[in-house]
């Protein structure tokens, strides 16, 4: 059976719903005014919006990502209940994909000295235990697999059988947010010192949420000026 090993985490954009004049046509209708006329400059009541987290206004729009991770990525991902759904391919319903991941030759992976749970900090590895790391887990990967496939010959479960492939194996997923539930995962999953709050992601998953961060950045560009002059907080 031929593996893929893998680094790669994509995030692509299926569709959008909604931008930067959307949140102020919904802002407006409290006061009964009207939508942004469309050359208006929408930044003053966005900012103020993010300012005195008036959150709702930008619940109005609408982002489906279509992405492909591992399992743990998925795990950290999921836990992000208010303002997301979530379809996921079954692992009881279709034989997973032999794709696995491995960490990148210059991912760092030994915890630095000092590193804390709550603030971990990496540094690179030497080139043979960055190897051996790599190596091994390959190994690991291929006789997991081959055992997934060694115990369905026998006829039994996918559900069953799919406990062996462990957390590195690959799920193709959509996920779908708002702007405002968007804007509060980026302030957990990504790491940025210039954030009010900073937060310490694993770098995989930060990964996926730089990925979305551009795309949003390019749909709702006064929104996203305005949540990173507020220091990333969700309003
Ligand atoms: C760096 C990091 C480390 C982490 N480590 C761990 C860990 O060790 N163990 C672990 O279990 N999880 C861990 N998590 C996951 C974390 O606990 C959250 O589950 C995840 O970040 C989603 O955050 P959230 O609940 O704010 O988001 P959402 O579920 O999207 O909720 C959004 C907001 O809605 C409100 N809300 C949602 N549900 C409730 C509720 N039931 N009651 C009141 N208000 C609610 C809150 O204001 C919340 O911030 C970690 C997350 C990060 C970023």
């Amino acid at each position: 059976v031929s593996i893929t090993f893998t680094s790669d985490i994509t995030v692509e954009l299926v569709d959008s719903m909604g931008d930067d004049r959307r949140v102020v046509a919904a802002a407006r209708v409290s006061t009964g005014g009207s939508p942004p006329a469309p050359e208006e400059d929408v930044s003053g009541l966005i900012r103020y919006l993010m300012k005195y987290r008036h959150g709702t206004p930008f619940e109005h729009g609408s982002l489906t990502f279509r992405v492909h991770a591992p399992a743990f990525v998925w795990w950290e991902w999921v836990r992000h209940r208010v303002g997301w759904s979530y379809n996921l391919e079954s692992g009881r319903y279709k034989e997973l994909a032999p794709v696995f991941w491995v960490p990148r030759v210059e991912r760092p992976v030994i915890p630095a000295a000092g590193s804390k749970s709550a603030r971990p900090a990496f540094v690179a590895a030497d080139a043979a235990t960055a190897d051996l790391t790599r190596e091994t887990m390959m190994f690991a990967y291929g006789m997991s697999y081959r055992t997934y496939l060694a115990v369905l010959s026998r006829g039994v479960a996918r559900e069953v059988a799919r406990s062996v492939l462990g957390f590195g194996v690959y799920y193709s997923g959509y996920a779908t947010c708002n702007p405002r539930s968007l804007m509060h995962f980026l302030s957990l999953r990504t790491h940025d010192e210039r954030a009010a709050v900073p937060s310490y992601p694993q770098q995989e998953i930060e990964e996926a949420a730089r990925q979305c961060e551009t795309i949003f950045a390019a749909r709702w560009p006064v929104t996203y000026a305005a949540f990173v002059e507020r220091g990333r907080v969700a309003p």
